[in-house]
């Protein structure tokens, strides 16, 4: 799998002019038909369908979905709603709160606050290496209240830094960033999907 660019059709092009390689040996990704349709569940209940392209190396042959960074694997919900779900939590909210806040399901968010709280120490280590490769004077920030807080604030400063490097990535946000920084592995820490 690999983590693109939530725009169709730049997506399309960059497979067919060879601009997208291989997350394993390097060489250029070819197109390969379309994964299975996904459903994703954006903000105030808005739904849609998407179809991930398929790509295939030409170099090792593997194939990988090219999953939007929009979505997560395994996650229903957008990238977006499930940050910002995270951010409330990183507040200090239980997750009966944040799904009230969310309009989503209790277990729902229980499951990502979870799993983002078990990824939240290699979260924090990864993004702060980020933050110093990519900030010319990089200000950590400060350890908070939990590890969760902490690995929400780094990548948040993190997608600063990225933000005053590439004005574009302005336009992408701190948990799509994330998502394409470490391969959709913000909640899990396999990148396989189907
Ligand atoms: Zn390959």
């Amino acid at each position: 799998m690999l983590i693109v660019d939530s725009d169709v059709l730049l997506v399309e092009r960059r497979l067919r002019t060879g601009e997208l390689l291989c997350p394993s040996c390097g060489a250029v990704l070819a197109p390969w038909g379309h994964g299975r349709p996904r459903e994703i569940r954006g903000d105030l209940g808005v739904r849609r369908f998407v179809r991930p392209r398929r790509s295939r190396c030409t170099g090792c042959q593997v194939t990988h979905v090219l999953l939007p960074e929009a979505l997560w694997p395994r996650q229903l919900d957008a990238a977006e709603v499930i940050g910002v779900g995270l951010e409330i939590a990183a507040l200090g909210m239980g997750h009966r709160q944040v799904a009230a806040h969310l309009g989503r399901a209790d277990d729902t968010v229980r499951g990502w606050i979870r799993r983002f709280r078990r990824r939240s120490e290699d979260i924090r280590r990864y993004f702060t290496v980020a933050l110093v490769a990519l900030a010319d004077d990089p200000v950590m920030p400060k350890s908070a209240a939990s590890p969760l807080s902490d690995a929400v604030s780094v990548i948040a400063a993190a997608h600063r830094a990225a933000a005053m490097k590439w004005p574009e990535m302005n336009t992408v946000s701190p948990w799509a960033f994330a998502g394409r920084v470490i391969g959709g592995r913000v909640l899990t820490c396999t990148s396989s999907a189907s």
